[in-house]
């Protein structure tokens, strides 16, 4: 075990950036306060990088691409997956720190964060064995074929809400393809992704391949995004922050993937198997605390059950086991910052003042002492609103969702498509012509039928409209981080 499991300490921890296979105090020696969601108390210090500090990641990265680049795909693949196993060998302890660092209860994070941390890095690995590229006989004496390239130095931005699940979904394509990476995880929670690098550190990876520079988004990520060496960039965030990025990149012939906010409809006719859309509605509505893009914040439901709906719902939440994270039990665990909790809290007041009803477990929530001062709220349902007020229309990203009644298949899909966003959707209903024509014309990147969150890592992921740009996931990612080049050969001349 190369990552010591996290104990209960009074000694701030510092996470250093990784550069060059090397741990790196920041240039002008500032560091960045880090949070325990649960208990409201500084646990950690991250480096508060500059441009400097980037310059420096950006360059090491530039210098090791040539050898990278140039190994056979077998052999970034045995790295990739020399990766995952070191991964999987300090999963207990990387869960531990990841519920630690966001207040994610620990079974969420040990089945879904670490879990997928590992699968991502494993997929690539073997994905980076399977890529071809095209070839096109244009007549029996001329060929076309289609190199597809590594880039360089490229640039991978990741959010707070499942840190190393999202880091390493871009690392490991990234990588895989033979580029080197600059990755900049969340300043809200970089602790998982300092670990990575010691792992890195402890198998040998090579230096300079893969290199984490911690600090802010305004600071470090625009340093990051800006750098005129950086060939692509890989994001995913906040809506206004991806267009804040498009903006700076303008006139930079630089890749750009952005994978930004939602605002899903979760949409429930009465023919459904209605314990089954109550269940994953809940969960859809309130995993990972509704801190998941995907998460199903907008419930359609037909008028004709809407009232059992609501109650089943209701009931269903009350079942939620809210409490500290650390906790074997708990499902529920905090918000991840303070100021994440009250911009959370302000849409209750809001969609109050919008004229709507806020419904809310009557249940108290047991918490240990420890937890006195940590960012926990309970989950909410918001009725009584039209489809146009601002909670209805914003990304919320908490335990708060809306349910609204329909009356017909055309004006559930107007509702729904009446969104800035355009992300995900779930339907549910056991009408298969149904199911289909909306799955066709909903507005959104990934649609679910009688189900959600159901991943299959060959699939493209992203969305439309304000939800981003471009696909990520099996072979589009690989795309993504590779050049096309056509080179035509006439070989007619005897
Ligand atoms: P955020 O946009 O505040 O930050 C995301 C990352 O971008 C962080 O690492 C941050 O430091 C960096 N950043 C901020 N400003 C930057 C700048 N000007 N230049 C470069 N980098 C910058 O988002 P967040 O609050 O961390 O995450 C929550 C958001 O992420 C939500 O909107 C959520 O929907 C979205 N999200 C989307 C997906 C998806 O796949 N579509 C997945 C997870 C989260």
């Amino acid at each position: 075990m190369v990552v010591a499991p996290v104990v209960c300490s009074m000694a701030v921890i510092t996470l250093d950036n990784y550069i060059g296979g090397e741990f790196r105090a920041p240039v002008d020696g500032r560091y960045l306060d880090n949070y325990e969601p649960a208990t409201g108390g500084v646990y950690s210090q991250l480096a508060h990088s500059n441009k400097k500090d980037v310059g420096r990641a950006v360059a090491v990265a530039a210098e090791a691409f040539p050898t990278w680049s140039s190994l056979k795909p077998e052999q970034r693949s045995d790295w990739l997956v020399k990766l995952a196993d070191a991964i999987a060998d300090n999963h207990e302890a990387l869960a531990q720190a990841e519920s630690k660092d966001t207040g994610k209860p620990i079974q969420v994070a040990r089945t879904v964060d670490i879990q997928r941390a590992q699968d991502n890095l494993r997929f690539f690995a073997h994905a980076a064995t399977q890529f071809s590229s095209e070839s096109h006989a244009t007549d029996p004496r001329t060929i076309n074929y289609t190199l597809r390239q590594a880039l360089g130095p490229v640039a991978c931005i990741s959010p707070w809400n499942l840190p190393l699940y999202l880091l390493t979904w871009k690392i490991a394509p990234a990588l895989a393809t033979g580029n080197t990476v600059v990755a900049k995880p969340s300043e809200v929670t970089p602790y998982t992704a300092f670990l990575l690098s010691k792992i890195c550190q402890d198998i040998d990876f090579p230096a300079g391949v893969l290199n984490i520079v911690h600090g802010t988004g305004q600071q470090a990520g625009a340093a990051l995004t800006g750098h005129p060496d950086i060939k692509a960039i890989s994001f995913t965030g906040g809506t206004e922050t991806g267009h804040n990025i498009q903006q700076a990149i303008i006139g930079q012939a630089k890749k750009l993937s952005l994978e930004l906010g939602g605002k899903n409809p979760f949409i429930v006719f009465a023919d459904c198997d209605f314990e089954r859309a109550v269940e994953t509605a809940c969960r859809a509505a309130f995993s990972n605390q509704g801190q998941i893009c995907l998460c199903g914040s907008k419930i359609y439901v037909e008028a004709t059950i809407y009232e059992q709906f609501i109650q089943a719902l209701q009931q269903r939440m009350k079942m939620l086991t809210i409490g500290d994270p650390a906790d074997e039990s708990v499902e529920f665990g905090a918000l991840v910052s303070a100021p994440h909790l009250a911009k959370v809290r302000s849409y209750l007041e809001l969609a109050q003042s919008e004229g709507g009803e806020v419904l809310i477990p009557d249940e108290p929530i047991h918490l240990p002492e420890r937890c006195r001062e940590g960012y926990f709220m309970k989950p909410a349902l918001i009725t009584g609103l039209d489809n146009q007020c601002r909670s209805n229309q914003e990304e919320i990203f908490g335990p708060v969702a809306s349910v609204q009644a329909f009356s017909s298949q055309e004006e559930v899909l107007h509702l729904a498509n009446d969104s800035a966003y355009g992300l995900a959707a779930s339907i549910w209903t056991r009408d298969l012509n149904r199911a289909h024509q909306l799955a066709t014309d909903i507005e959104a990147g990934i649609v679910w039928v009688n189900c959600w969150l159901l991943r299959d890592l060959r699939t493209p992921f992203g969305g439309v409209k304000a939800s981003g740009m471009g696909r990520e996931g099996g072979v589009e990612a690989m795309r993504f981080f590779t050049e096309m080049k056509n080179v035509c050969i006439d070989y007619s001349e005897t």
